[in-house]
């Protein structure tokens, strides 16, 4: 099982979570809303060999924390993989708009010049943003647009870009959300939960929603879930190999 989009982080007692996805046997992306919150997070996961963290700064919280930006760019070198990072459009976050376009362009920026990270990417509501400013980094690394929610056109850009989508059962409950997930390639597909948020199993990690997840994408896919499963799995590994190439610091 695959959840490329997990705030671990999060949970009420992120050590008994991580023990939970150890038991479930899951593949973890465990995204950060902040750099300050980096260290802590990329330390649950040592000595687990499915949990990967990734380096974040949460557009919602781009106004307030601004600020981090250099620490970011410090702790690059440390992780292949970046997010939660983007742009948010929806009306409580339009205000800061020009500061979120700056953040998101710097970070893109730092991603490039390291040599390009796997990152998982925030677009509410500003899809079309989003997909410009990767246009014009296409040497950040491998974007993998989270929960999107987008025009179609704009999903087609994305693939031409050599974009993937993580999606989770909200995505696949929805009408719009399923008729995106069939026009994306197979092959650039993988699970998540956003877990806590958008997940109802209270303080503990929601493997069912996970499992679950595998069961609508068979269903959209008109496959069993033997077969979605060894596709998500050949996805993971690809994208794990685009990662190795990334460098990084060792600690
Ligand atoms: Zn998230």
């Amino acid at each position: 099982m695959i959840d490329f989009h997990c705030h671990v982080d999060l949970f009420p007692s992120p050590e008994l979570t991580a023990d939970e996805i150890d038991l479930a046997g899951t593949y973890v992306l465990s995204v950060t809303n902040t750099p300050k919150a980096f260290p802590k997070t990329a330390q649950i996961a040592k000595g687990r060999k499915r949990i990967r963290t990734a380096l974040g700064l949460h557009p919602q919280l781009v106004a307030e924390r601004h600020g981090e930006v250099s620490l970011f760019r410090r702790l690059l070198g440390e992780t292949r993989y970046v997010g939660e990072v983007g742009i948010d459009g929806g009306d409580e976050n339009a205000k800061h708009l020009d500061l979120q376009r700056e953040v998101f362009n710097d970070i893109l920026d730092a991603c490039a010049k390291i040599g390009g990270r796997v990152l998982s990417i925030h677009s509410r509501h500003a899809s079309g943003e989003v997909i410009e400013a990767l246009d014009r980094h296409r040497d950040a690394g491998v974007a993998i647009l989270h929960w999107f929610t987008g025009s179609l056109t704009h999903a087609d850009k994305a693939v031409g870009m050599g974009a993937w989508f993580s999606v989770g059962l909200p995505m696949l409950k929805s009408k719009r959300g399923k008729s995106l997930i069939k026009r994306v390639p197979r092959d650039r597909i993988l699970t998540e939960t956003d877990a806590p948020f958008a997940s109802n199993s209270g303080d503990h990690y929601p493997a069912a929603a996970v499992a679950d997840t595998l069961t609508a994408l068979s269903r959209l896919w008109d496959c069993d879930e033997i077969e979605t499963r060894r596709q998500l799995q050949g996805n993971l590994r690809a994208l794990g190999s685009r990662a190795e190439a990334f460098k990084v610091r060792l600690t």
